[in-house]
């Protein structure tokens, strides 16, 4: 029977199959092939001996926390209390985008901007919505849930940027206990193997956040396809990293205002850290 990994304690998998769990254990010959399942794996198992059997491909793998088949990644963003950091959000956006998950983000602590600060905010989110990231505000708490329905989403974002209030708005049921949430990125108590997925709006929430290390693994190539909004953009020559060269596309949509120059400006900055 086909099912999912929702939660692993110590050699312990719960394993979700429809509307029925099953706790299992792993065969022994994953050891062997140097594999372990880990949340979010799509795994065979059979039922009369509550063991894995199989695991399926994974669409994509995170270490921090050890989760598999993440379908999208929620950035809570701040926007007032801290400021909004579009540095880091250009980053997580990109991290994101390179570990092939959909990056989603969230803006938090928009009534407390000004009518001219949210002026502002309201074009950023314009744009990324524009160029095909889905932007959204935290209290448009259905169409937030319309994207966890049928997905595994983990949610990212600088301390202090709101996750727990969100999950407040969106789990009716308080089943996330959102002291877990909230805590700093990648520190206290938990392990890497702890991991679990929570149950919200027919998908799923990971109760340990993740991308907590914004290192730029990738070649410059790998950066600029990363920025979606480059794509269409047909420069002059086709290997074009959009710096220096002549008749760069992405480089006169900069000029033209038809790409945001902080995206731009931010991606100068991440390709001199991947030249480095
Ligand atoms: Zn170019």
């Amino acid at each position: 029977m086909k099912g999912q990994i929702i939660r692993i304690i110590s050699n312990l998998y719960t394993v979700k199959c429809g509307d029925e769990v099953y706790g299992c254990r792993a065969r022994g010959k994953f050891r062997n092939e140097g594999l372990s399942p880990v949340v979010g794996d799509y795994v065979i198992i059979d039922i009369n001996d509550n063991v894995i059997t199989d695991i399926l491909p994974r669409k994509n793998e995170l270490s921090r926390p050890v989760i598999a088949n993440v379908d999208k990644a929620f950035i809570i963003a701040s926007v007032k209390r801290p400021e909004l950091d579009l540095f880091l959000l250009d980053k997580l956006i990109c991290v994101i985008t390179y570990n092939n998950i959909e990056p989603v983000i969230i803006f938090t602590k928009v009534d407390l901007l000004s009518a001219g600060e949210l002026d502002i905010i309201n074009g950023y989110k314009m744009y990324y919505n524009s160029i095909g990231i889905k932007c959204l505000y935290n209290n448009e708490v259905l169409e937030i849930k319309d994207l966890i329905n049928n997905s595994i989403v983990v949610l990212a974002g600088q301390t202090g940027a709101g996750k727990s209030s969100l999950i407040n708005r969106l789990d009716n049921n308080k089943n996330i206990k959102t002291d877990d949430i909230s805590e700093a990125l990648g520190r206290g108590k938990h392990t890497t193997r702890h991991v679990e997925l929570y149950e919200i709006s027919n998908g799923y929430i990971a109760d340990t956040p993740g991308f907590s290390s914004l290192d730029l693994n990738m070649t410059k190539d790998e950066l600029k396809y990363t920025f979606i909004e480059f794509e269409d953009l047909e420069c002059k020559f086709r290997d074009c990293i959009h710096d220096k060269e002549i008749g760069c596309k992405v480089k006169e949509a900069v000029e033209k205002n038809d790409i945001l120059k902080s995206r731009y400006d931010n991606y100068l900055l991440f390709l001199k850290e991947i030249e480095r």
